[in-house]
């Protein structure tokens, strides 16, 4: 990656934060995340994610360290969760885990490090390319934009929210998509029209971090 010029860091109790507000996300979108999938898929992606983060907020270690926490979220996410969707997301927490470290502020360029190991994690598991309608089609805008920001100068907070940008932007380009990788793919020809849920989930990942940063 570039250099990265933030001298910032996120709080352990921040990198709790993320994940409780991606759970408050998903379950607040947990029938229409299942809407999507319904269409192009077999109207789970809700539920597979809904079931899968409260497992994880049930199970995550009380006192850290990051690196700790994000392997048990990654391993819960792993063995709770039936579909596709949760041994992706859970290979994205654990290979996020050993950049984060075990102390209680991690720097931003760690952050970053960890994100882009998430997504290369998510990429060689499922052999996703950009365009194949799929999660990565959020994930992967949105680690370059953290990225691109960092490297301008641009504080942590702003990076993640240059990222969640980019996760909807990428989100809404899947629409059009033929669907190459996941059940979706089936259908063919028929899945063009249809937003992909994984992507979907994939920007409400990115909008929660950005809103851990804010204090919310
Ligand atoms: P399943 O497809 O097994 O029912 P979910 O419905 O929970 O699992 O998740 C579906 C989402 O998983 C898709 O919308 C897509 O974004 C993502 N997905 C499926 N296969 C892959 C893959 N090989 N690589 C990346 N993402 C994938
Ligand atoms: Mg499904």
């Amino acid at each position: 990656m570039g250099i990265v010029n933030s001298s910032d860091t996120i709080s352990l109790d921040q990198l709790v934060e993320w994940l409780h507000q991606f759970s408050t996300l998903v379950n607040q979108n947990k029938g229409y995340l299942t809407d999507l999938d319904s269409a192009i898929g077999d109207a789970d992606h809700g539920s597979n994610m809904s079931r899968g983060m409260t497992a994880v907020l049930d199970q995550l270690p009380a006192d850290g360290p990051a690196d700790a926490m994000f392997k048990k979220a990654g391993m819960t996410l792993v063995s709770s969760v039936g579909g596709a969707s949760g041994p992706l997301y859970g290979t994205f927490f654990m290979r996020m885990a050993p950049a984060l470290g075990s102390g209680n502020d991690i720097p931003a360029e760690s952050l970053a490090t960890a994100l882009r190991a998430g997504l290369d994690g998510v990429i060689s598991r499922g052999k996703a390319a950009l365009g194949d309608k799929t999660m990565v089609d959020a994930m992967a805008p949105a680690v370059d934009a953290v990225e691109k920001s960092l490297a301008e100068g641009e504080s942590l907070a702003d990076a993640t929210r240059a990222g969640a940008e980019a996760a909807r932007g990428g989100r809404e380009a899947t629409i059009p998509l033929v669907a190459r990788k996941g059940r979706a793919s089936y259908l063919g020809e028929r899945s063009k029209g249809h937003q992909d849920p994984g992507a979907t989930s994939t920007t409400y990942l990115f909008e929660a971090l950005a809103a851990s940063l804010d204090g919310v």
